[in-house]
C-alpha cells in the first residue's frame, strides 16, 4: 500500500508557487474573515496563517464579535471587497443565524472568491471552466490524485457527500476528467456496495472513521477528506485507516493528507487571483 502524504504533493507545489510569486509585482493578499471565535475556525486561521506565510504571501484577519448585525458585517465585508490590496477572501462560514449567508456569497467579487462560493465560480467549475476557482477542497483533492498520478479517465470513482463545499463541486471536477461518477449520501441505499465497486474513493462526509473493510475496492485508492476528532480526542478521518490500510492500494493520512493541501491550493489561488488584479490594472492603464 501506497500512502499519499500532503507533504508530498505541497513539496511538488512550492516550485510552482514560487515561479508564479516571482512574476508578480504585488505580494497576493488574502483577507480571512471570521464572526466570533470558533474554536476550528481559529485553528485553521493559525495554520492557514503560518502556511501562507511561508509560502511568501500574506494573510489578514478581519474578525467581527458574533453578534454582529447583518447590516454593520455586510458593511465591514463591501469593503474588505473594494479594497484593491486585497486579492482573495476567504469567509468562515457557517456564519452566525443572524447573517444571510447568500447576501454574502452574492456580494463576493467573483475575482477575489478564492473559495469559489459565488454563483459564478460554482458555474465555471459545473461548466467544466478551468477561469473559475473551485472550493480549495475539491481542487486538493484532485492535486493529490494526479501527484499520485491516478488514471481518472473512464474509471468508476466514488464520492461519499455532496455538500457545496466539497462533495458536489468535487464530483464535477472528476466528470471533467472523464471518470464515471457516483454521488453518495445519507440516503444512499447500500453504501458499502457503492463503495466496493469503486476504484476510487473519495470521503468527504464528516464522520470519524465511517468507512470501514466492506467500503474498499482491494488495491483501490481511497482519498481521505474527513477531518474529525475520534472517541479518544484524537484527530482521524472518515475512513478507519488502520482498518484499511491492507486492503487499499493507495490511501491519503488524516492528519497529514488533504487538509495541507488544501492550503497550497488557497496560496496557488490567492496568486492567480492577484495575477488577475494586476492584468486588470494593466488593462486600464
Ligand atoms: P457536510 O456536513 O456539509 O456534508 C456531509 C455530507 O456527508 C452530506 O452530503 C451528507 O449527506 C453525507 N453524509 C452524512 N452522513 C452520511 C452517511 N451516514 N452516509 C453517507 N453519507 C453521509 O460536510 P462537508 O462537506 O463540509 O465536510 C465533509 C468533511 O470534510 C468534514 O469532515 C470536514 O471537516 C472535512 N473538510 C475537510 C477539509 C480539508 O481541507 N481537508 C475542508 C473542508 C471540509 P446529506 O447531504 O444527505 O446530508
Amino acid at each position: 500500500m501506497t500512502v499519499l502524504k500532503g507533504a508530498d504533493v505541497v513539496g511538488q507545489m512550492k516550485e510552482e508557487l514560487t515561479a508564479a510569486l516571482a512574476a508578480l509585482r504585488v505580494t497576493p493578499r488574502l483577507a480571512i474573515v471570521r464572526v466570533g471565535e470558533r474554536a476550528d475556525d481559529l485553528a485553521y486561521e493559525r495554520g492557514a496563517i503560518k502556511r501562507l506565510s511561508g509560502l511568501g504571501l500574506q494573510a489578514s484577519v478581519f474578525a467581527y464579535p458574533a453578534d454582529i448585525s447583518q447590516e454593520d458585517f455586510l458593511a465591514a465585508f463591501r469593503r474588505i471587497n473594494d479594497d484593491p490590496a486585497i486579492h482573495g477572501i476567504l469567509v468562515f462560514r457557517p456564519l452566525p443565524g443572524q447573517i444571510d449567508d447568500g447576501a454574502v456569497i452574492a456580494a463576493i467579487a467573483p475575482g477575489k472568491d478564492v473559495d469559489g462560493i459565488s454563483p459564478v465560480n460554482m458555474a465555471k467549475v459545473y461548466a467544466g471552466d478551468p477561469a473559475g476557482f473551485a472550493p480549495c477542497t475539491a481542487a486538493a483533492v484532485m492535486a493529490m490524485l494526479d501527484y499520485g498520478k491516478v488514471e481518472l479517465k473512464g474509471r468508476r470513482v466514488t464520492v461519499v457527500g455532496r455538500s457545496l463545499v466539497v462533495g458536489k463541486p468535487l464530483a464535477m471536477l472528476l466528470l471533467g476528467r472523464h471518470a464515471t461518477v457516483t454521488v453518495c449520501h445519507s440516503r444512499t441505499a447500500d453504501l458499502p456496495a457503492a463503495c466496493r465497486q469503486a476504484e476510487v474513493l473519495a470521503a468527504c462526509v464528516g464522520k470519524a472513521k465511517m468507512l470501514g473493510k466492506e467500503h474498499i475496492a482491494p488495491g483501490g485508492t481511497v482519498i481521505d477528506v474527513g477531518i474529525n476528532v475520534d472517541a479518544d480526542g484524537s484527530l482521524c478521518g472518515d475512513v478507519d485507516y488502520a482498518a484499511v490500510a491492507d486492503i487499499a492500494g493507495l490511501i491519503t493520512p488524516v492528519p497529514g493528507g488533504v487538509g495541507a493541501v488544501t492550503t497550497a491550493i488557497l496560496a496557488r489561488h490567492v496568486i492567480r487571483a492577484a495575477a488577475g488584479a494586476q492584468a486588470g490594472a494593466q488593462d486600464l492603464r
